[in-house]
């Protein structure tokens, strides 16, 4: 019972170094979040020690009683929160959810039409060395060149043309709304079935703040780890029962072996969470301080430098900055942020004439600062530090000095270790 600085000094300290650069850095990965410690304590917990192929009440090994509480309060808080018939609260992660909806819903060589990856697809939804791409026929629609927003128009011309069995919804790097009404009408005009991926909305849509695709999917998936700000997972939605048998046979056995009962216990806090005031004032701050980097990063001296935002503005939780003009690519962009504290991913644009490891974008999200504490002040704050980095003459340690102010006030895990513990 020797603790981890004992046993394992160097992944002891690793743990530390993390926790440290998630403190000094402001987190600005859309795709990332902090979970409370809450969610720490049920994933660092003897929960990981128990085997539970099965379900709830049908379990292939014993002693299940109490994971199955866990897997229950999952379960009910996951319907709840999103308004669905039936969920399905094990997949161990985005992906796994996803391969378990396509094997669900279609039949490899079937064809399935979702948003090209390089408009901000994701690469379950069919890049050629995924598993998507590999096993079924994928087309998909882009963004319209001039708006850089989903066509409607274009998505039926491509269903009809191709029939395809699948149509996905879901992006990982787009800032609008989708059309989940006009998505379902399409799908049942072609006979398709209409999945949803909104891992990256979902927090969002539990707020209430993004029109909820769950009245519209045949299935909806989505992450646990990224808007919703909980443990790194998966889970799977329907109100159709059929669909639902298929999901739960198709995650178990289908894709995985034993579901991890500790990460579950964490989903059921986190949707438990999900449900609060705090968490929907959380998903306000996290859409305007969105918005106002959006206005801070459209203004006349960020355009002078050739800095912009695809579409103008956003309704989500993320920008798309646009560099095609700027003096740095993607790649410069990102190191240079990095330089004042800032942690951001490089991002392909549409039609981006540069490869995918250097590109002319930025996706810059804002939930993990909102769940620091971040509102308008703070994140008017961080947009002009953004746009005054993105210009060439930059003042890097005046601006570094700037983002450790911010860092200083808002302390994350304050008084606790990497583990959730103080
Ligand atoms: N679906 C979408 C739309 C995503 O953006 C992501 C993550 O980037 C995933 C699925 C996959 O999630 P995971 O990384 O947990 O496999």
């Amino acid at each position: 019972n020797a603790p981890l600085s004992e046993v394992d000094p160097e992944i002891a300290e690793v743990l530390n170094l993390e926790l440290g650069r998630q403190r000094d850095y402001l987190e600005m990965i859309a795709s990332e979040n902090f979970v409370p410690r809450a969610v720490l304590e049920s994933q660092g917990s003897v929960l990981t020690n128990k085997y539970a192929e099965g379900y709830p009440g049908r379990r292939y090994y014993g002693g299940c009683e109490f994971v199955d509480i866990a897997e229950n309060l999952a379960i009910e808080r996951a319907k709840s929160l999103f308004g669905a018939q039936f969920a399905n609260v094990q997949p161990h992660s985005g992906a796994s959810a996803n391969a378990a909806v396509l094997s669900a819903i279609a039949q490899p060589g079937d064809t399935i039409l979702g948003l090209e990856l390089a408009h901000g697809g994701h690469l379950t939804h069919g890049m050629k060395l995924n598993f998507s791409g590999k096993l079924y026929n994928v087309v998909s629609y882009g963004l319209d060149p001039e708006t850089f927003r989903v066509d409607m128009d274009v998505v039926r011309e491509k269903a009809l043309e191709h029939k395809p069995k699948v149509i996905i919804a879901g992006w990982s790097a787009y800032p609008r709304h989708l059309d989940f009404a006009a998505f379902r009408a399409i799908a049942d005009e072609v006979g398709a079935t209409l999945w949803v991926d909104m891992a990256h909305f979902a927090g969002l849509v539990a707020a209430g703040l993004h029109p909820s695709p769950v009245p519209y999917a045949h299935v909806t998936s989505s992450t646990v780890h990224k808007t919703i700000g909980g443990p790194r997972s998966g889970f799977i939605l329907t109100n159709d029962a059929d669909i639902a048998k298929k999901i739960n046979s198709n995650v178990f056995p289908g894709q995985q072996g034993g579901p991890l009962m500790h990460v579950i216990a964490a989903k059921a806090t986190a949707f438990k969470l999900a449900a609060t005031d705090e968490f929907r004032d959380r998903q306000e701050r996290t859409i305007r301080g969105a918005q106002i980097l959006a206005e801070r990063l459209t203004a006349s001296d960020a355009k002078e430098v050739g800095v912009d935002v695809l579409t103008g503005g956003t309704d989500v939780h993320l920008v798309l900055v646009d560099l095609r003009t700027s003096q740095f690519t993607g790649k410069e962009a990102e190191d240079r942020l990095h330089e004042v504290g800032i942690t951001v991913n490089k991002n392909a644009v549409p039609f981006d004439p540069r490869p995918p490891m250097v590109t002319s974008g930025l996706r810059i999200g804002t939930p993990a600062l909102a769940t620091r504490g971040f509102g308008d002040e703070e994140f008017t704050e961080v947009a002009d530090v953004i746009a005054l980095a993105l210009k060439p003459d930059a003042d890097i340690p005046a601006l570094r000095a700037r983002v450790k102010k911010l860092t200083d006030a808002f302390p994350l895990y304050p008084g606790l270790g990497p583990s959730g513990f103080p």
